[in-house]
Order: C-alpha cells, then structure tokens, then sequence
C-alpha cells in the first residue's frame, strides 16, 4: 500500500487544479484513469475509511462517557456520505477519530489506505495535512488573515512556493465563487461566505477526504441549502470524498450514503448503491 509521501500528494493535487481548469473530472471511469487510480493505491472502488468494531469511551474521573459503541463502517471512495444523527450521539467523535485527530479506545481503523493508529505521533500530522481537509460548523477561518490568506495557509504548512500558492488559492476561491472578496477578512464575510472560504481552505491541497462537522449548523436554512449543493458540485468535480455530519434529516436527499447514528450506535446505513 502506498505511503501518504510528497509525490503522490503533489502528483494528486496538480490533478486537482488541472480537472477544475477543465471543468470537471469527465471519462473518470475509464481505464487509463483506473490504472492511474490504482497506481496511487486507492481504487475508486476501495473503501477510504474502514471501522471495525470501533468505540470510544471517554473518562472524566470515575465517570465513563460511552461516544461511540461497536460501531462498524466503510466509506467508499469518491463518494458524499452523511452522518446524521441528533445532537450527543457521537458525530464529532466518529469525525475526530475518521480525521486522526483522536483515537479510538477499541477496535481498527484504516483511513486513505493507512491503518493510522501504526503511524508515528509525529507522522500523524504530515499524514493529515495532506489526506484531509476538516470543515467545522463555527467556520475556524483565522480572523487577522485575509480569505486568499486563509486558503492558501495549508499550502505555506506544505511548503509550497508562493507563485504556486497564489494559483491554487485563487482557482479555488473561484470555484467556490469568491474570488472578488480574496482581500476580505473574515469580519468582513457573512456566515454562507466564510464557509465558503472554509471549504476553499479544505480543498487547495486536493485531499483525497474531506470531512464537514455540522458545516450548515450556524447558517439559515436557505444559506446552509446552498452550501450543501457547492459542497456536492464540489465533490463530484474534484473527485474526493466528502463525508458530512447533520442533525437535519432534511438534508438526507442531498447524500449518496446515510450513516444514522443513536447513542453512539450505527443504526442504519443506506445507500444509494451510484
Ligand atoms: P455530537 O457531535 O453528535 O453532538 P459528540 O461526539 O460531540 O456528539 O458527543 C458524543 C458523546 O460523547 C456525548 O455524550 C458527549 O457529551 C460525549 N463527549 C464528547 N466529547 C467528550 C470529551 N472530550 N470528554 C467527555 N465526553 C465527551
Ligand atoms: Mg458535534
């Protein structure tokens, strides 16, 4: 299985910017691209996160908190997954634990390929800043930086050249339709804008996931509809994986598959079998 190293994730990105130049990933089916799909480790097909027998307990002295229980699921590739589920039942957590940014207390996990509890405390950073952009409900833009500054950030901790940066920064502010408020600060945006620039900032570095914790929770429903369709535009024509947390069962239609979780429980999964 390839490693997460620097050609890949370039070889990966540089496609990203071409297929939007293009205007779409077009014949991503055909055998040329299967080959190339397998040659970067990951098939179309493959699952990009597998959970097998996953919990997670949190201790708060003498008291366990039980956030995830037994919970069992593969995500295909490519594709825009929900987690749905009310409010306490364990969405941040399975996040959390899909983007590494914490650790199951049982059970295996392998994310884009990885089984990421073998990789090194160290490593696990590099592996996220390029596998994964994060999309948070509260927007986490950096208030003293403009929104270009914002999202071409990740590509300053990748340590790509600012000629470079700028190209890729402004192309995705262009697809996400603000490239005339590059100059603005998140102040100066409203709350459908910042997200916008929030999934901008996930996406320049082409992560083969991106995940979405609650990303419409702050926004009316009209605003939260419209970032919903970009982030589906988005998905398909950049080819990555989206997976999404609501509490909003009105927002299944817009989702490929449909993780309901309970308490910590997966309680159903649904597909749409695309
Ligand atoms: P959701 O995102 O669906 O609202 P969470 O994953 O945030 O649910 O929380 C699931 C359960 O785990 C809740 O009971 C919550 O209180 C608990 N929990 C979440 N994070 C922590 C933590 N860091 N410490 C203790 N309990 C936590
Ligand atoms: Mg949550």
């Amino acid at each position: 299985m390839q490693r997460a190293g620097k050609s890949y994730e370039d070889h990966r990105a540089k496609r990203f910017i071409s297929t939007n130049q293009r205007g779409g990933a077009k014949n991503s089916n055909t055998k040329k691209n299967r080959i190339q799909a397998k040659k970067e480790g990951v098939m179309r097909e493959d699952p990009i996160v597998v959970f097998e027998n996953v919990s997670k307990i949190y201790k708060m002295g003498e008291v366990s908190i039980p956030a995830l229980n037994n919970v069992s699921l593969k995500i295909q590739n490519r594709r825009f997954s929900m987690v749905l589920g009310p409010s306490g039942s364990g969405k941040t957590t399975l996040l959390n634990i899909i983007g590494c940014l914490d650790q199951p207390t049982k059970g295996k996990i392998e994310v884009c390929g990885e089984r990421v509890a073998e990789i090194s405390d160290d490593k696990i950073s590099e592996f996220r800043a390029r596998n994964i952009g994060f999309i948070f409900q509260n927007f986490n833009l950096i208030p003293v930086l403009s929104a270009f500054e914002n999202v071409e950030y990740p590509l300053t901790l990748l340590g790509m050249g600012a000629s470079e940066r700028r190209e890729r920064g402004m192309s995705m502010l262009e697809s996400v339709g603000l490239s005339d408020h590059a100059r603005h600060r998140p102040n100066q945006l409203s709350g459908g804008q910042k997200q916008r620039v929030a999934i901008a900032r996930a996406l320049v570095k082409g992560p083969g996931l991106v995940l979405a914790d609650e990303p419409t929770a702050n926004l009316d429903s009209k605003t939260g509809a419209s970032i919903i369709d970009l982030m589906h535009k988005i998905q398909e024509q950049y080819g990555a994986t989206f997976v999404f947390s609501t509490h909003d069962p009105q927002l299944i239609s817009h989702a490929q598959d449909v993780f309901s979780i309970r308490d910590g429980e997966l309680i159903e999964h649904r597909s749409e079998g695309k």
